[in-house]
């Protein structure tokens, strides 16, 4: 997703902490397979009325397990339940704490069970009804991270994926927009339409996704058979199918970069999402001032785009490695731009990126891995985008681009559709490359902070004497480009070695130096202080 910072301090007030040990725990106990929602909205409330049918298997015998699910309270928002059944039959069950604790009839490890909820409902969050800009009314579903269960029961950690459907009945002047491929579409009486869509693969709940809109859509066209469409407002529909006319080639870039579009299509549409962009699966949503008529966005839009592989198909296994999903999206646009704009746009790009890890480390120390937040909403931060983009930037420079694409690409192969940690990447990246980068993924990803340089140096007689000396809390090991500009006007780089706290080195010359750079071509994330 891309921050949009305006409404980002207003959110962080609604966010709940989850503990890690409850997901863990319900891993090891139940694993859902599929959701099929029912979901009936209409015009003159924002109740919903909603028939869920979530269909698991158990890893263990248990006497009972839980769905997270938000329960109506005394402001009158949130969910009711009419009846659970365990393959139609009735089962007892309770629903407090924001969670359905059911009591299954029978339970075994070997079936799939169904279990039906029905409910209705003014989702408290999650699923946001309102007015556009335009002030016509809208339904969007807005899940991230874990706002899903205010308008459906589900496992709603990113650990537990599951293929889904709905079958949603809206108001027939809306159209309707989800993850997957439009099954079915029925006129139903009443001036109700049916919109049936269904993925083929399974989703986290964070970027499972519904819109119920006035919209123009245009189809644009496909690239490796995968239909790519636009869903703007109509009142500037051609301002906003301007926008997204190159969301095609992003994608195709992509495939060709990262192998295989896990999903049946790409939808782009505006829409009331918090966030600047939300990556939902197949249906990425955009705020709605995305549309300017002026293309002013591509960096939105190909960020977007790939978290369909990285964030969407290959998940972090936990918040903690978020990073896997907002590094991989910042960096692979920066080299998206790097191929379609230039190298000067691309330096552009990540040195304000590695201002801005600079500038948020002076607020806060806290390394890219994150495991004493549990604030999620804060996740969405410097180390996790653009520390995050640098991890890779760094690597890329350490592994070479073969090596690296190589790596990214089994990385993804190894992953798609399934969950990683931080440690399932660094081994696919050191089996590839052949290299140990135990150092290199702790120092930069579990340890807060970077280098800070203090340096010196003496010419004497074609022999430079260079003193570096690293005064962070710890010391870091890294290749430092050295350019040595010589009083003729030529000059050559030199790469050393950095692994001590504070070390002298002595480099040949080829004249008289009369001043030198560190880090030339923007490889290292560091600060130079005086
Ligand atoms: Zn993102």
């Amino acid at each position: 997703m891309k921050n949009n910072y305006t409404f980002i301090f207003i959110l962080l007030a609604f966010q709940t902490a989850i503990t890690a040990q409850n997901y863990k725990q319900r891993f090891n106990e139940i694993d859902v397979k599929h959701y099929n929602l029912t979901i009936e909205v209409n015009d003159t409330t924002n109740s919903i009325q909603a028939k869920m049918i979530v269909s698991l298997k158990f890893k263990q015998l248990v006497n009972e397990f839980q769905l997270d699910f938000v329960e109506k309270d005394s402001t009158g928002k949130g969910m009711s339940i009419e009846s659970v059944f365990q393959n139609n039959d009735t089962v007892s069950y309770t629903h407090i704490d924001n969670k359905i604790t059911i009591q299954p009839n029978f339970v075994n490890t070997d079936s799939l069970f169904n279990f039906e909820i029905k409910y209705n409902g003014v989702a408290k969050d999650g699923l946001i009804i309102g007015e556009n800009l335009h002030g016509d009314r809208t339904f969007f579903a807005d899940n991230w991270p874990n706002r899903a269960h205010n308008w459906f029961p589900c496992v709603d950690h990113p650990s537990d994926k599951a293929t889904v459907e709905y079958i949603v009945k809206a108001p027939n002047h809306y159209q309707v927009i989800a993850n997957g491929y439009l099954f079915e579409e029925t006129n139903l009486s009443n001036n109700l339409n049916l919109s049936h869509y269904k993925t083929i693969v399974p989703l986290p709940t964070k970027v499972m996704v519904i819109g119920i809109a006035r919209f123009s859509v245009q189809h644009i066209g496909e690239t490796h058979n995968i239909p790519v469409s636009t869903w703007v407002y109509p009142q500037t529909k051609e301002q906003g199918f301007y926008d997204f006319t190159n969301s095609k080639n992003i994608l195709n870039f992509f495939i060709e970069k990262f192998g295989e579009y896990p999903y049946q299509k790409l939808a782009n549409v505006q829409s009331t999402t918090q966030f600047g962009g939300m990556e939902n699966a197949g249906a990425i949503f955009y705020f709605e001032k995305i549309v300017t008529g002026a293309q002013n966005h591509e960096d939105t839009i190909a960020h977007e785009i790939v978290h369909q592989w990285f964030g969407n198909s290959a998940s972090e296994i936990d918040w903690p490695h978020i990073w896997l999903s907002e590094g991989f999206a910042n960096y692979f646009t920066s080299l998206y731009i790097l191929e379609t704009k230039g190298e000067g746009a691309f330096q552009q790009r990540i040195k304000e990126e590695r201002e801005t890890v600079l500038n948020f480390y002076k607020k806060k120390q806290t390394p890219v891995i994150d495991t004493e937040n549990t604030n999620l909403m804060s996740l969405l931060n410097a180390n996790s985008y653009e520390k995050g983009a640098w991890v890779l930037h760094m690597l890329r420079k350490k592994l070479g681009d073969e090596t690296f694409w190589k790596g990214i690409r089994s990385y993804y192969e190894k992953f798609k559709l399934n969950n990683a940690s931080t440690n399932d990447f660094k081994n696919v990246m050191a089996e590839v490359s052949g290299e140990n980068l135990d150092t290199f993924f702790t120092q930069w990803l579990q340890k807060a902070g970077h280098p800070i340089l203090k340096t010196s140096w003496l010419y004497n007689n074609n022999i430079l004497r260079l003193i570096i000396s690293q005064t962070q809390k710890t010391a870091f090991q890294f290749p430092l480009d050295v350019e040595l500009i010589y009083t003729d006007g030529t000059s050559e780089i030199k790469t050393i070695e950095v692994t001590e706290i504070a070390i002298p080195f002595e480099i040949e010359t080829k004249g008289e130096v009369k001043e030198i750079k560190f880090d030339p071509n923007t490889w290292l994330l560091f600060e130079l202080v005086d």
